[in-house]
This record gives structure tokens, C-alpha cells and sequence, in this order.
């Protein structure tokens, strides 16, 4: 199979030109030097780029589906965090092989989430190399509306959506040779698109949580120049992290990675929009803490002790790439 092939193959698979009504904004997609796209006035333009590498990213033996999928999650979701609508994508392959049959499986995982997104797929590269995917992708958002990580002020709540730690834990059973129930946590994260939306120009910073809460919390931190007390017992959890004891399970929800949920502070006087964004989003979202004056993270139990996650017989993981 030729190159073109593959990329007639690419283009046909992942259209979502069937979906009706809907303006793609794409003056000239793929086939040319160059896509060009329309902007509406009064926008700016959001661009994000992440890339994922076999045995890497992801182990070698993963499905195409999930890679297709989570190449294009893994962007959605900084889309998300800047509170971006997320348009259009560009594509960079790299193949061993030129195949038909892996081509269709990450096609029909891009796509699932494409669609549901209305993002359309503009153009790309595709080279014969290590299998390797980079995912370009583009948004808009009204001018000047961007969520930073700068921004968060003493005294403004700190959130999160969804449940935290799950993806970390599935991804500790299955490496430990189980089956585990919720595994769509790992391999199908949902960026959180609409949220983000829903949060610009209320929240005064955001990001997502990709490589642990308190790693992403603290460059959120670092960049507003302020400091956070967390309140362990408020993070919320996803079912694989029930039964395990309060150490352990807090180890994984602030240390594990690949959840892809939203962190976000919100002055107090917006604390009221939380009910109604719940109910539009269909996403929980969950009050975990406060930012401080000053630097660093206190993580706070319960009974007012401190909680050093170091100690939470957590470290297997957290020393894992
Ligand atoms: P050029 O050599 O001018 O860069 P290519 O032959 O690389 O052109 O690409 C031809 C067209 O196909 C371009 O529009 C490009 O954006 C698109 N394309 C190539 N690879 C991909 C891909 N993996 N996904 C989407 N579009 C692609
Ligand atoms: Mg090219």
C-alpha cells in the first residue's frame, strides 16, 4: 500500500463531514500543501500538539482504536483546560508498516471521539519509522477568554471534575496481571470540553490533571505565585479505589497520572455557578482545598495532620515511568 493510500484511507475513515448542519469551517482540508480555516471575528486561535510513542506512551501491544482515541483525547483535554472550543487536527504518523487493517482500527478510535467533538482532521504526515503519533490540535475561543494557569488568588477554591487516581490504579492491576472493570478510565478518558467552556471567565486558573494532581497542581501554583491546602478526605474517587485504606487510595489520587480531568480555582463569589455547570456538563465536580499565600502544597487528613504522600506505601508507583 502506497502512501497516498493511506492517507485516502485516513481521510475517508475519519470524516465527520456526515454529521448534518454543521459548518467544519474548513475552506480546504486535506490533499493540498497547506489546510486553510476559517476564524469568526473576535476569536483567537488555541493550538496544542502532544506525541505519543510506542512503548513509551503506550505499551507496544496496545490496540490502534485506544491510540487513535487517546492521541486525540490527551489534546482535547489542554483544549479543555484553556476553556478552547477544539476544531480542527493535524496528524503526524510515523509507521513501521504501511497497514490497512491498523489504519482502520485508529481511524474508528479517532473518530468516536472526533465526532462527538466535531473535530475535523485537516491534514498531516505520514512516514514509514517507530510507530509514532503526534495530534495537533486547534481551537478557538473569544478573544482574550483564554483559562491560564496564572491567575489563582488567596482565598479561591480549588475543584476538580470527574473522580481522580482511578486511571493509576487500573493501569497498577492490569500490570499485576488482572482484569479490571473500569479500565475505560485508562484507555478512554473523556476530555473535558464542555466544562472548560463552561469555565472561562469564571475560573481564575486551570489545568488538567495529566500527570498526577499534585504535580499539575503545583505548576498551576507556581505560575499564579500562591500556595494550596488540600483536603485529602474531599478528593473524589472512582470505584477501583474503593476498599483500599485512606493511605494508599490518597496516594494514588494525588500522585497518579492520565486522568485527564480538569483542576481549576474559582473565586468564592462564583462559587454559586458550581451547582448549575454540574447539571449542564453532567460532570461532578468537587471542592478539594483552597489556595494560600505563600508556596507549596499542604495536604491536609481529617484529623488536621499533615499527609506526605511520600509515606503512603504509595512509592511503587510513583517510581514507575
Ligand atoms: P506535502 O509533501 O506537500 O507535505 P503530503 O504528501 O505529505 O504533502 O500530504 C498530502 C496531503 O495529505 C496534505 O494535505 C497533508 O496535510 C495530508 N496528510 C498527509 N498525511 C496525513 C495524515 N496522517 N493525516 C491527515 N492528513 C495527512
Ligand atoms: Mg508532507
Amino acid at each position: 500500500m502506497k502512501e497516498f493510500q493511506l492517507i485516502r484511507q485516513i481521510q475517508q475513515e475519519t470524516s465527520i463531514d456526515a454529521i448534518t448542519g454543521f459548518d467544519t469551517g474548513v475552506k480546504l482540508g486535506i490533499g493540498d500543501d497547506a489546510a486553510v480555516l476559517e476564524l469568526a471575528a473576535g476569536q483567537d486561535l488555541v493550538a496544542a500538539t502532544d506525541t505519543l510513542n510506542a512503548g513509551v506512551h503506550f505499551p507496544l501491544d496496545t490496540e490502534p482504536y485506544d491510540i487513535g482515541y487517546k492521541c486525540l483525547a490527551v489534546n482535547l483535554s489542554d483544549m479543555a483546560a484553556m476553556g478552547a472550543k477544539p476544531r480542527w487536527a493535524l496528524l503526524s504518523l510515523s509507521l513501521p508498516e504501511a497497514s490497512a487493517e491498523w489504519v482502520q482500527s485508529f481511524a474508528a478510535g479517532f473518530k468516536s471521539l472526533a465526532s462527538t467533538h466535531k473535530v475535523s482532521l485537516v491534514g498531516g504526515d505520514t512516514t514509514s519509522g517507530p510507530l509514532s503519533i503526534s495530534l495537533t490540535a486547534l481551537g478557538v475561543i473569544e478573544q482574550g477568554a483564554q483559562l491560564t494557569r496564572a491567575g489563582a488568588s488567596p482565598g479561591d477554591l480549588i475543584v476538580v471534575s470527574g473522580t481522580i487516581g482511578g486511571a493509576a490504579r487500573v493501569l497498577d492491576l492490569l500490570r499485576a496481571g488482572g482484569s479490571v472493570e473500569e479500565q475505560h478510565l485508562l484507555d478512554r478518558p473523556q476530555p473535558r470540553v464542555d466544562l472548560g467552556q463552561a469555565l472561562a471567565g469564571y475560573a481564575s486558573a486551570c489545568i488538567d490533571i495529566s500527570d498526577g494532581l499534585l504535580a499539575d497542581i503545583g505548576h498551576l501554583l507556581t505560575a499564579s505565585g500562591c500556595a494550596a491546602r488540600l483536603e485529602v478526605a474531599a478528593m473524589p474517587h472512582a470505584r477501583v479505589l474503593d476498599g483500599l485504606e485512606d493511605e494508599v487510595r490518597w496516594g494514588y489520587q494525588l500522585s497518579g497520572g492520565d486522568d485527564y480531568e480538569l483542576l481549576f480555582t474559582l473565586p468564592r463569589s462564583h462559587e454559586g455557578m458550581m451547582a448549575g455547570w454540574i447539571q449542564s456538563t453532567g460532570i461532578n465536580l468537587s471542592i478539594i482545598g483552597e489556595v494560600e499565600s505563600g508556596e507549596g502544597v499542604r495536604c491536609i487528613c481529617p484529623d488536621e495532620s499533615v499527609f506526605d504522600p511520600r509515606g503512603s506505601g504509595f512509592e511503587h508507583f510513583s517510581q514507575s515511568p
